[in-house]
């Protein structure tokens, strides 16, 4: 982890260098999600390369669904990804884009292709295509219908298109080197049959085409300059230039790699959340527990802390991981200034200021954020009965315990010392009160200058508070354990969600909208949710304690 370099990145670097060589004259970048599930933080970082590239160079950002497999890909997705980057901040303009309506340009290409004789039909089934690929150290073998004629290839490919042939009977691959050290070399497919409806093109097309033929067809009709996508790609290169060049594109897209973001103990990778979501160990894909973009929204992050994130573990070659208290340090300092800081008692137990009037209160004016003066201040009521943490008592303290216990004094933050006269508990021992006595001398900001007290607490006043839920969230893997088990299941963490039904909070906290972010005092930064909140009964979600280990160095 480092604090962003002010120096360039590799891609950065090749760019200046593209431009200054003269290959291309703009820089045109896009984002290419499927489809087929909701965007986590690992897009988030590719969204905001590819936009921030675009805008650094005043160039042109494209947003592509790259949506050629119809089996997965589904209308909600789509609509969700365009509301997480636009949420993200990329904006692409007009410039919004299906790769499924390139599907007659990419027939066309193949149609080329094979009058070249550098595409054909292949009968071998799935499984001999892959017998025959060979391996790492071994060539592979040539199809026995490599040989066919133009004429023929023209023909089944067009009898493959007008629906005569069953899904997995034939397949078109690419004509290229069977014995190339580049096992993606080995004639891989271009087009295969399946007979499924497509949610864009409908019952239009029974062939579709892989996903090494179609992307750098698509980036070719776009006129991207620069194809920027992950690690994992850097062995198909060589397929994505051949492509491009043989279906005779004459501004090539250089495609760019750089390694994924993953973060440690934390489920990324749109296959496991689907499972987690499928398999309802997750309310829905935003689910506040998610790094999903739609989580992490409705968890209470920002698109500013995610940018900083994102910017913080910087582009680069090698794969390295990051750690999630990172992304909660970013958050932090992104709210740490700009959220009012109210008090909330998440497990309250009653106090009774034995000396104070029964049935009056009064209205302390106490600052909303004292790291930001211009924030103001609220009118907060106190009165005899209050709401205080249940941890913030005990009967007989340990050493170093400085809050309240029989007989000693603390603050209570913004209002009066109150010294502790004693307790009530039910049959088992819990205790049901906690009894004290104030000194109306020391009123906060009175300039009472007498004792000192070494602990300070937060409270509400009982009568005129709200009862509120309020969930604590956990990391979903159970950190100790790691992410996998024996039998390559996640280890889950029965913790990661607590609710606390009630809280009590100050008059202030009822009068919220859903995405509103408070830090309440001591216990952490929260946000309204916005989809279990009703008008007057919001529920907060924790986005993050206030402390963790995470230091920048
Ligand atoms: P996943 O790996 O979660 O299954 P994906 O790569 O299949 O995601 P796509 O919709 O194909 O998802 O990805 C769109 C773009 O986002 C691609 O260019 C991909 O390289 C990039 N991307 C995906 N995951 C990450 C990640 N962890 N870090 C950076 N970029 C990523
Ligand atoms: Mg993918």
């Amino acid at each position: 982890m480092e604090e962003k370099n002010t120096s360039k990145h590799f891609i950065e670097l090749l760019i200046d260098k593209d431009l200054e060589d003269g290959v291309y004259e703009t820089v045109h970048t896009r984002f290419p999600p499927e489809p087929n599930g909701y965007l986590h933080i690992g897009h988030a970082k590719s969204i905001l390369l590819n936009y921030g590239l675009a805008q650094e160079y005043g160039g042109k950002f494209n947003m592509r669904f790259d949506d050629t497999n119809p089996t997965k890909e589904k209308t909600e997705y789509m609509e969700a990804i365009l509301e997480d980057i636009r949420w993200l901040g990329a904006d692409w303009e007009d410039r919004l884009f299906y790769a499924s309506d390139y599907f007659p340009q990419m027939y066309e290409c193949a149609l080329k292709l094979i009058r070249k004789g550098l595409a054909y039909v292949d009968d071998l089934s799935a499984d001999e295509i892959r017998e025959y690929r060979g391996t790492l150290t071994e060539p592979g073998r040539e199809s026995p219908w490599r040989g066919r004629s133009v004429e023929e290839n023209l023909d089944l490919f067009l009898r493959m298109k007008n629906g005569e042939f069953e899904d997995g009977s034939r397949v078109l691959r690419a004509k290229i080197d069977m014995a190339s050290p580049n096992i993606n070399l080995r004639d891989p497919i271009l087009y295969r049959v399946a007979h499924v409806s497509h949610y864009n093109t409908g019952d239009a097309w029974c062939i579709y085409p892989m996903y090494d033929f179609a992307h750098p067809i698509e980036d070719a009709i776009e006129h991207i300059t620069h194809s920027i996508c992950t690690l994992e790609f850097e062995d198909h290169r060589p397929l994505y230039d051949w492509v491009v060049s043989a279906c005779g594109f004459e501004e090539p897209p250089r495609q760019i790699e750089f390694a994924k973001l993953y973060l440690k103990n934390v489920v990324t990778g749109k296959r496991y959340i689907k499972r987690l979501v499928e398999n309802g160990i997750v309310d829905g894909w935003d689910d506040p527990r998610l790094v999903s973009i739609s989580g992490l929204r409705r968890r209470g992050y920002t698109p500013e802390s995610i940018k900083k994130f994102v910017d913080l573990c910087g582009v680069s070659k090698s794969n390295s991981v990051a750690e999630l208290p990172a992304l909660e340090y970013c958050i932090r300092e992104d709210l740490k200034a700009r959220a009012p800081r109210l008090m909330a008692v998440l497990d309250p137990v009653p106090l009774e200021i034995e000396n104070y009037p029964e049935g009056e209160v009064e209205w302390l004016d106490i600052p909303l954020n004292v790291e930001n003066e211009e924030m103001g201040s609220r009118r907060v009521p106190f009165g005899r009965h209050l709401f205080i943490e249940r941890e913030d008592f005990m009967i007989v303290p340990p050493k170093k315990y400085f809050r309240l216990f029989p007989g000693n004094e603390v603050r209570l933050m913004g209002a009066y010392f109150v010294r502790c006269t004693g307790f009530e508990t039910d049959e088992e021992g819990r205790v049901t009160k906690v009894k004290a006595v104030y000194d109306p001398e020391t009123k906060s900001g009175s300039g009472f200058e007498g004792r000192k007290v070494k602990g300070t607490i937060h409270w509400v006043e009982a009568t005129a508070c709200g009862t509120v839920t309020a969930r604590l969230y956990e990391n979903l893997i159970d950190e100790e354990k790691g992410m996998f088990n024996e039998e390559g299941g996640l280890n889950l963490n029965p913790r990661s969600l607590t609710v606390c039904p009630d809280c009590r909070v100050e008059p202030a906290l009822l009068d919220t909208k859903p995405f509103d972010r408070f830090q309440f005092v001591r216990n952490g930064y929260f946000c309204v949710d916005c989809r279990d909140s009703l008008p007057g009964a919001p529920v907060f979600n924790r986005i993050v304690p206030l402390k963790s280990s995470f230091r920048l160095n």
